[in-house]
């Protein structure tokens, strides 16, 4: 029988300690969970433990939260380098690089140590479930728990079960996504789930837009933002994932499918090509070094 479910102080293990695991660990131990934070190196975690401070310390300063939450949160979350405390884990979340090869021998690794009655969960955008799962020891305890970015803030879960997990697994990684205040959208194992299916597309086609200098970044974002009533343009959005993880995300699209439409504009390419990921790095369709981001094209 499966501990996870909704109630606090359960164990969790995040593996990957950016945009995505940092702000997973501070909504799971915000929500009274123990958190392991894990990355390539002790530096890498220990330093998204920073962050989480930081982030936390603001809230703190607009009012939003008590310095006595932030500091409880802070100290549930635990910084490590190896799968070692992971034994204890009731659920283990991956949200490393959005990398097949990377994510199979993370679930090998962290395998060896995964508790008989623990769930092991990926945070992937896109890469199939059902596939994944065979990397675990056991896919009927395997699921996709895809949230989206910022974590704190965003009010939704996509939870992907593959066709080999079980009911059980299903059910109780529902009731853990709920029990973080999140709303729960349920979607088949097909590339790119629901929100990254409509997404991505519309991602790329910004970037053929602009690529085709049918208009420039900032005219691209402003249609969408006023035409479409979207809050951010497309290509603002697309720096705020990370130009290299849209791109992993259009090539799974592709690869999967087989299908035309979904191959990557080449300036996504360029840009990825030249580093320039997105806010993460400081400049992506944006310069970011300044107080309000500026359009670099
Ligand atoms: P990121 O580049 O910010 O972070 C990835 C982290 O994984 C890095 O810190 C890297 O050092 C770490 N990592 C790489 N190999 C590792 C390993 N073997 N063990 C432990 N850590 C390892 O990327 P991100 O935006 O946080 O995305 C992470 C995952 O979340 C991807 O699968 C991505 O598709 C998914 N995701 C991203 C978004 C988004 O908007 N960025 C939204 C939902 C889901």
């Amino acid at each position: 029988m499966q501990n996870i479910g909704q109630k606090a102080g359960q164990k969790i293990a995040v593996i990957g300690a950016g945009q995505m695991g940092s702000g997973i660990a501070q909504t799971v131990a915000g929500f009274g969970h123990d958190v392991i934070l894990s990355d390539v190196s002790l530096d890498l975690a220990q330093r998204a433990v920073g962050k989480i401070e930081a982030a936390l310390g603001k809230l703190v300063g607009k009012g939003k939260i008590e310095i006595a939450d932030a500091e409880a949160t802070i100290a549930r979350i635990t910084p490590a380098a190896d799968y070692g405390a992971m034994a204890e884990a009731d659920l283990i979340i991956e949200a490393a690089t959005e990398r097949e090869e990377i994510k199979q021998s993370i679930f090998e690794a962290a395998g060896k140590v995964l508790r008989s009655d623990a769930i092991m969960a990926s945070n992937t955008s896109s890469i199939p479930i059902t596939r994944m799962a065979n990397f675990s020891p056991d896919p009927a305890r395997f699921i996709g728990l895809h949230f989206f970015n910022p974590v704190p803030v965003m009010g939704l879960i996509e939870v992907i079960p593959g066709l080999a997990t079980a009911e059980a697994t299903t059910q109780a990684i529902v009731a853990f996504a709920e029990g973080l205040g999140k709303q729960v959208v349920l979607s088949q194992d097909e590339p790119g789930f629901v929100v990254n299916r409509i997404l991505l597309p519309m991602i790329n086609e910004a970037i053929f837009v602009l690529g085709q200098s049918t208009a420039n970044i900032e005219d691209i974002d402003k249609g969408c933002r006023l035409g479409l009533n979207h809050p951010m343009g497309p290509l603002q959005l697309a720096d705020f994932v990370g130009l290299d993880t849209c791109l992993d995300i259009i090539m799974v699209l592709y690869n999967t499918t087989g299908d035309s439409k979904y191959r990557p504009a080449p300036l996504l390419v360029k840009y990825v090509e030249a580093g320039w990921l997105g806010r993460k790095t400081g400049r992506g369709f944006y310069d970011y070094s300044g107080e309000l981001p500026v359009p670099t094209r």
